[in-house]
């Protein structure tokens, strides 16, 4: 704990993010990047707990508690207060393959699990995350380390998810030689064809974090779908193990008078086929298009949510969102908010 004072010292800061109005044009990120003072001065807010809740992943009374990873987080808000950022990397990848994703997606247990949001609004711990690793590529710290030995051993990773890529990941390191099947055309689950562009960027930070896994040397072959066109059978002479890391996939349908119309979607078809139309770049050319359509979406989690942002994007004249779950009491903290409600969209489009 470099600062004892930190957390009386200063309040918690977000980096702003670029205003809707401007947003809702592109398919572009939306969080910008806070400056390395404040940064470092929201690091200072940790009081290094000696039980830190944040860093224990844990289920408690059936909900997420704590970091899943195990995260070193107050070992690394400690190194980026000091500036020591390379450390706070090091410290960062000894459990976590990926925190360009976590630190951008994950719904962070541990910011809920914080011991100062107790009494104070939690540490940002999300944003420091993502600023170590996103420093870490900007200053070409991060680089392929394909392992110095190889075992012989062959691994088949089926799918290619964040569950898939990081067991290529481990297995790699260990010195396997690993291949990861994919059935779509890209890999990367859902990461690639579930959380829209906005959110996590495929290009520019999926697809690095894939091509430096290639780097290392770990195999991709995309539209390979294991029991159609790839036989189990033959995966199993060809590889010593096999690892399945296939996902979920089916959605909860709705038994509803009318579903069967046209016009009514499931979520993953519209989010797939937006983004892949997107990455082949035509993004107006998706198959099923919120353009100029009033739009309804059905769940206000975070699935539905992505939904209004893509049918924002690309062009509908209105969207509301209807949720089952009751009205969220009004008394939030004033720095986080609950959304209007209800939430009704209006685009207005000049
Ligand atoms: C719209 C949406 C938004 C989300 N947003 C967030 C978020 O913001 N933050 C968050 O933490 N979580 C989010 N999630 C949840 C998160 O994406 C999942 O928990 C996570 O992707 C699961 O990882 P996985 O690797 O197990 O599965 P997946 O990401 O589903 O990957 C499984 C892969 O296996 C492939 N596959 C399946 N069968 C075969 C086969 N027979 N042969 C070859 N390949 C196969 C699939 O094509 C897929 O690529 C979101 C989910 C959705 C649907
Ligand atoms: S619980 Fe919060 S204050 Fe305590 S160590 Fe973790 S991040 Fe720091």
């Amino acid at each position: 704990m470099g600062k004892p004072t930190g957390f009386i010292e200063y309040l918690r800061e977000l980096p702003v993010d670029r205003s809707p109005a401007e947003r809702v044009r592109d398919w572009n990120e939306f969080h910008h990047h806070m400056d390395e003072k404040r940064l470092r001065q929201q690091g200072a807010r940790c009081m290094d707990c000696g039980v830190p809740f944040c860093h224990t992943g844990k289920l408690i009374s059936g909900m997420a508690s704590g970091c899943p990873v195990n995260n070193l987080i107050p070992e690394w808000n400690d190194l980026v207060y000091r500036g020591l950022w390379r450390e706070a990397l090091d410290r960062l990848h000894r459990t976590n393959n990926f925190p360009e994703f976590t630190g951008r997606v994950c719904p962070a247990p541990c910011e809920g699990s914080c011991v100062l949001g107790i009494n104070a609004p939690p540490v940002t711990i999300k944003n420091i995350e993502n600023s170590i690793v996103d420093k870490g590529w900007e200053e070409g710290w991060i680089v392929a380390e394909p392992p110095t030995t190889r075992t012989g051993k062959k691994v088949a990773v089926i799918g290619s998810g964040p569950a898939g890529l990081a067991a290529a990941a481990q297995l790699n390191k260990a010195g396997h030689l690993v291949t990861v099947l994919e059935r779509a055309d890209r890999p990367g689950g859902l990461l690639t064809y579930g959380i829209p562009n906005m959110k996590l960027d495929k290009r520019e930070v999926v697809a690095r974090r894939v091509a430096l896994l290639e780097k290392e040397g770990v195999k991709f072959v995309c539209n390979a779908t294991v029991g159609e066109n790839v036989e189990a059978e033959l995966l199993r002479k060809d590889f010593d193990a096999i690892v399945v890391c296939t996902g979920a996939t089916l959605p909860r349908d709705l038994k509803v008078e009318g579903r069967e119309l046209d016009g009514v979607h499931f979520a993953m078809d519209f989010l797939t086929a937006s983004t892949q139309a997107l990455l082949n770049g035509k993004p107006e050319s998706a198959p099923i298009n919120a353009r100029g359509k009033n739009v309804i979406v059905l769940g206000g989690g975070d699935t539905g949510t992505d939904c209004v942002g893509t049918s924002m994007r690309q062009g509908c004249n209105h969207v509301t969102q209807i949720e089952i779950m009751a009205m969220p009491p009004m008394d939030r903290a004033a720095d986080n908010p609950w959304p209007e409600w209800p939430k009704v969209y209006k685009m207005e489009r000049t």
